[in-house]
């Protein structure tokens, strides 16, 4: 069966106030706004961009579809969950500062940003799911407190997975530290004796007192290990290290495993919108300017998020003349799709509508 995907050409040059329009016509298109209810807690996913990063979704660009979601509801929000790795995102103080530092700011959007797995990504909860890899997903808390959610995706390419869409923001996007770390390695954190000073303070955060002394360094019993990942965020020379995982394939299915479940969560109440302007090699968690690999296209918008994704790619790759996804790190991308359709994600197969 095909889903439909809206499209509307686009590009930087447009102008922060077209580009606005562009977004909202998209928007309007998915009819979501219809499934939402007076005083229901609206999410707008985002990435907010790392330090130093200039490719992410501007904050000029949505303040349209905020504008048609708060004639509805004054409690939408915009939200991001922490990073895995140590970062200017990896606690809700900085993550909040360098928002506000990209223009994600009242003062500019009119509603606020809050970080969805609290002040140092522990407050998350579970969505069971039972799938090939993932059986629980572990989501920041603040979605599964929100009765819709608006995922709004920078479409890049993407050192793990090919690239990073729809699929990538909702499934590792929304993952707390713990769901993250379980999508990025199949092994638990270790620690590296050469650099750990033995200051005592990962044993203090270890929820699991799985971090003790041995022979003047911290050493994690594995057996104990919950794989919350906080004691990766919390050392400040960087001696617990974890393996990211080599394999592209479970890293992309476990993804798509983990937006199945927000997918599931959300019932309908979901939609998908990408922008394909500034499509980079690599995401916006690289904290650098990076020059944009094809030409700007446009803006897409769907419920479905496996067709978006795969509508996003084909027209990446179209403009560019080649597989330019799979030129950035040689990766098949289209698992994170493939494993999509056959847990009930979407459908690859899609019907462009062109506005
Ligand atoms: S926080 Fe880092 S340096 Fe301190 S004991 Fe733990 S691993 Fe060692
Ligand atoms: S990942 Fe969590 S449970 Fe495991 S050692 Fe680190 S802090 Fe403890």
């Amino acid at each position: 069966m095909s889903s439909k995907v809206y499209f509307i050409p686009a590009k930087r040059e447009d102008g922060n106030e077209v580009l606005a329009q562009k977004a909202e016509r998209v928007f309007l298109k998915t009819a979501l706004h219809e499934q939402i209810e007076n005083d229901s807690f609206v999410a707008i996913k985002i990435h907010f961009g790392e330090k130093r990063n200039t490719g992410y979704i501007k904050p000029q660009w949505i303040i349209n579809i905020i504008r048609q979601i708060k004639k509805i509801t004054s409690r939408v929000f915009i939200t991001d969950s922490n990073t895995l790795y140590v970062g200017s995102r990896s606690n809700s103080v900085e993550h909040l500062l360098l928002a506000e530092e990209h223009g994600f700011k009242p003062e500019i959007l009119g509603i606020p940003a809050i970080i969805a797995d609290g002040l140092i990504g522990r407050d998350d909860g579970e969505i069971q799911v039972n799938l090939k890899h993932v059986k629980s997903a572990k989501v920041g808390s603040l979605f599964l407190n929100s009765d819709a959610m608006i995922c709004l995706s920078h479409f890049t390419g993407h050192i793990q997975s090919g690239f990073g869409g729809a699929i990538k923001n909702l499934g590792m996007g929304c993952a707390s530290r713990a769901g993250k770390l379980e999508q990025h390695s199949d092994v638990h954190p270790w620690i590296n004796s050469k650099l750990c000073s033995n200051c005592g303070v990962c044993f203090d955060y270890c929820p699991a007192q799985a971090i003790v002394e041995k022979g003047d360094k911290a050493f994690i019993i594995e057996d104990k290990c919950i794989g919350c990942g906080e004691c990766l965020v919390v050392c400040s020379v960087g001696a617990v290290k974890f393996n990211w995982d080599s394999d592209s394939v479970r890293v992309q299915e476990k993804m798509s495993e983990y937006a199945y479940s927000l997918r599931h969560f959300f019932n309908g109440r979901i939609n998908f919108i990408n922008f394909l302007i500034e499509v980079t090699k690599d995401c916006d968690c690289m904290s650098k300017d990076q020059p944009a690999v094809v030409e700007d296209i446009g803006i897409l918008g769907s419920l479905d998020p496996v067709a978006i994704d795969q509508a996003s790619a084909d027209l990446v790759n179209e403009k560019s003349g080649k597989d330019i996804l799979r030129a950035g790190y040689d990766m098949d991308w289209s698992v994170q799709l493939e494993h999509g359709v056959e847990i009930g994600l979407g459908s690859r197969h899609y019907d462009l509508i062109k506005l």
